[in-house]
């Protein structure tokens, strides 16, 4: 790996060695889960443990989820199933909502970095969208979105209510019908699971949206073989992430011993959301009049791993869009770093960058 302080936990997780472990069990065996054989009936089997496992952490039936390869399918599969009608989606959305309809309506957030839930009134009440999209935790920021609020408001005019909980998931404690989610998007490898393997589950709208054409896998609602020992982890890592969730919380410790140290090392930090509803593991910070690049690169030489929050698929650093909604000052706008952790990240290896950065930090 080469890399020894891992800080970026919301792009992807280490997977836990139970999950490993797990998906070694199966990977060698030629598990078709629709075939009538033996090994297609064990396959299947393994599967719906892992729907079950999937269905008890977000307060479903175990029907209801539908196994993808991730986020993005799942996102692009809600959204463009309803290409051709009026859709919503907050501005602050990942770019696998935001680019699957670019033609969206975009609700506003505030300067805290929260949907703006007037306007989202106003635009349901205006437009009556076939559906609204906002995510339950900002993947750049980790502030917590008002769901409840938004699916009821959405819901009052008739509108679907799509929900991206890919940073809330193993995060924080919510159930789909409490929250009022018509569609739910979740992604195994940010709670420690297995990359290409995630499930848009059902709420109770009755509406099963597809996205490809093919085999009649998943019920039909998704064609193509299942990965079953991506599947079988993706079920454990679940449910290891639900048990271990009052722990993840108290990473908020750490969060302030960081926030607090940044303080320190320079007064003019802004951190972004501060006084906003956060999840316990993220901090989106900037220094003003700088760019996060150099910085970024300079940590990653001293064996840290960290992130500047926003898309950067092809490598190349853009301003971040969420940023940019929350109209943050200019001079922070090109200097936003972002410090994720996990259950694997120490009161040490916090220190550890607080040293290096402060290092980083006087000599640029
Ligand atoms: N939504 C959010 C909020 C995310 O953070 C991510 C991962 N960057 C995705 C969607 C996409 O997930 P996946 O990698 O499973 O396609």
């Amino acid at each position: 790996m080469g890399q020894k302080i891992y800080l970026d936990y919301n792009a992807t997780t280490p997977m836990r060695p139970e999950v490993l472990a797990l998906m070694a069990q199966h990977l060698d065996t030629p598990y078709n889960a629709s075939s009538i054989h033996s090994y297609g009936r064990e396959g299947r089997k393994i599967i719906d443990k892992a729907r079950r496992q999937i269905a008890s952490a977000v307060g479903c039936d175990p029907n209801n989820v539908i196994f993808n390869s991730g986020a993005t399918e799942g996102n692009n599969t809600v959204l463009k199933y309803f290409q051709g009608q009026t859709i919503a989606v907050s501005a602050i959305e990942h770019p696998s909502v935001l680019e699957a309809r670019p033609d969206a309506i975009i609700i506003p957030v505030s300067s805290k970095g929260i949907i703006d839930l007037d306007t989202l009134d106003h635009i349901c009440k205006e437009h009556r969208p076939a559906v609204v999209s906002c995510m339950m935790v900002n993947n750049e920021t980790g502030i917590i979105q008002p769901i409840t609020e938004a699916s009821s408001i959405t819901k009052r005019y008739g509108s679907y209510f799509h929900c991206d909980g890919v940073q809330a998931f193993g995060k924080l404690s919510f159930s789909l019908f409490d929250y009022g989610i018509d569609f739910l998007t979740l992604s195994a490898h940010k709670i420690g699971g297995p990359q290409g393997v995630g499930a848009l589950v059902l709420g109770l709208c009755g509406e099963t949206p597809t996205l490809l054409d093919g085999g009649g896998q998943e019920k039909k609602a998704r064609a193509g073989t299942e990965n079953v020992a991506g599947i079988a982890g993706f079920g454990l890592a679940a449910e290891m992430a639900q048990i271990q969730l009052n722990e993840y919380g108290k990473l908020d410790r750490l969060r302030n011993l960081l926030e607090a140290g940044l303080k320190d090392i320079n007064k003019d930090i802004l951190v972004v959301g501060e006084t906003s509803r956060r999840v316990a593991n993220t901090s989106l910070f900037s220094l003003p009049d700088i760019r996060s690049e150099s910085i970024l690169m300079a940590l990653d030489l001293e064996g840290i791993a960290a992130s500047n929050g926003s898309a950067c698929s092809s490598g190349t650093v853009q301003e971040s869009h969420v940023i940019k909604a929350m109209k943050i000052t200019d001079k922070y706008k090109n200097g936003a770093l972002r410090i994720s952790m996990g259950w694997g990240t120490k009161p040490a290896d916090i220190e550890q960058f607080l040293k290096v950065f402060k290092k980083i930090v006087d000599r640029v």
